[in-house]
């Protein structure tokens, strides 16, 4: 039988429910009905739960859907929720750019039965290894070329500092703009019900309660950002992750410190960031956890501008269990980060629920 207790209880605290009484409950029920089975290390996630585990040994009916970074895990929980088995392949905090896959990775894929992956050249690395590994090679679903085709400046993908046309690899972030991220749950419900048909209806209701929230949080962006000093709605980042926010919201991406090689920058093109950063008074400077950069700091401190090292793209905040370690947490952080530091307010950003909306 399935362990029903030992699941309740962590689908409990995945959607941090009104987790006492679910918890007396599932715990009742795992201690009433004996089932042997605990809850395996590899399924715990917490209620942010965008680092989701599986390693799909579970033989249950479930769809084992393995993806990469961990704002796709997240996405890709809030529609499959308890139905599917989920595991994000590149652990959070690290470069996704520049993964290279691990041994236990191709077992994984070969338990998977599918990969969705965001695409655009991000993930090259565990492509390679998933065509190679994966049961039906062709369960490859790429959630950027399914969103975006074509380099329109206005409604294609964008090429950039960073992401040069020469280089023939677009600028993968397409996930930063939550109009996009709604897309990719669409997808995810489209690809889980195509390969699971008989949860269907689950998998579009739990888009629908996703999709509300981030209609909310995109609602609250196009606010807040009001409160943001016409002058100052411009970034300056130093991992270039915010083309499409800022086309989607009509901010300006000014520069992006980190060449397209992903070392760091030459003298000459320090010299001319300072310069540019004085000319365009540009108040604040913006890094990541991930991207650790004294270039940065330094480029700030010239510049005059403030820095500031905690925006995110790929990590979401706090830790498996932190309810805000989730897509929509690590969005919202990242708006009242953005806002303050420029000038403005995140009131309204801050209102939006930020921890996983699936359910039971
Ligand atoms: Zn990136």
């Amino acid at each position: 039988m399935v362990p029903g207790g030992v699941m309740r209880l962590s689908f409990a605290v995945l959607h941090g429910l009104p987790r006492l009484l679910l918890l007396t409950t599932a715990l009742g029920v795992a201690f009433l009905t004996g089932c042997g089975e605990q809850g395996t290390s590899s399924e715990a996630v917490g209620p942010g739960a965008s680092s989701a585990s599986s390693d799909f040994k579970r033989d249950d009916g479930k769809l084992n859907v393995a993806t990469t970074i961990a704002p796709l895990t997240s996405i890709i929980l809030n529609v499959g929720g308890s139905r599917i088995h989920l595991r994000g392949l590149i652990p959070d905090g690290v470069d996704s750019h520049t993964y290279e896959p691990r041994p236990s990775d191709a077992e994984i894929l070969s338990r998977a039965d599918l990969l969705i992956m965001n695409g655009a050249h991000l993930e090259g690395t565990t492509e390679a290894l998933a065509k190679t590994n994966l049961k039906d090679p062709k369960k490859i679903y790429r959630l950027a070329e399914a969103t975006l085709s074509g380099d329109d400046p206005e409604t294609g993908f964008l090429y950039d500092f960073s992401f040069p046309k020469e280089g023939g690899a677009p600028n993968p972030h397409l996930w930063m703009d939550p109009l996009y991220a709604m897309k990719y749950a669409d997808l995810t419900r489209q690809w889980l019900s195509e390969n699971d048909p008989k949860n269907a209806d689950y998998y579009r209701a739990n888009y629908e309660k996703f999709a509300a929230v981030l209609r909310q949080l995109d609602e609250a962006i196009r606010k807040d950002q009001l409160t943001v000093p016409t002058a100052n709605r411009k970034l300056l980042t130093y991992h270039d992750s915010w083309a499409y926010w800022a086309r989607e919201y009509g901010w300006t991406v000014i520069g992006a410190v980190q060449p397209s090689d992903f070392s760091e920058p030459s003298a000459k093109e320090v010299a001319d960031l300072i310069g540019q950063i004085k000319r365009e008074r540009v108040p604040a400077v913006f890094g990541s956890e991930v991207f650790p950069s004294k270039t940065l700091q330094a480029i700030a401190k010239e510049g005059g501008a403030t820095f500031e090292d905690q925006l995110s793209d790929d990590a979401p905040p706090g830790d498996v269990r932190d309810v805000r370690h989730t897509y929509l947490g690590m969005l919202v952080e990242d708006m009242q980060i953005m806002f303050k530091r420029l000038g403005g307010s995140a009131i309204e950003v801050s209102k939006v629920p930020v921890a996983n909306t699936a359910t039971d």
